[in-house]
């Protein structure tokens, strides 16, 4: 039986203020508060549970970091953000834009 692969990342703020944290491909911005740690989940897209990967096949997140954001690319057909207790911090459930065709 084949079982498509689901990763979660914990991202934890451990500054004093709130952390912007947006997700790629769908460019959807939250803020991670203090002192919380929050998860993003994602889903693999192929049967056999493998990644389109970011900057090369086969990985599911990529994490860009700059001073007060993050950006996570996540390489699955859907993400999810909940809180480490994994509690849904946004009930949406945001699948992949439909890719056009490079113009
Ligand atoms: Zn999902």
């Amino acid at each position: 039986m084949v079982t498509r692969g689901t990763t979660r990342l914990l991202l934890r703020n451990g500054g004093e203020a709130a952390l912007d944290l947006t997700v790629e491909p769908w460019a959807q911005t939250q803020q991670i508060p203090p002192k919380q740690t929050w998860a993003v989940v994602t889903h693999s897209p192929a049967a056999d549970g493998s990644w389109s990967g970011t900057l090369r096949g086969d990985e599911p997140f990529l994490v860009d970091h700059r001073p007060a954001s993050v950006t996570v690319w996540a390489n699955g057909d859907c993400f999810h953000l909940s809180d480490r207790d994994g509690n849904l911090v946004d009930s949406a459930d945001w699948h992949r834009p439909v890719q056009g065709s490079d113009s």
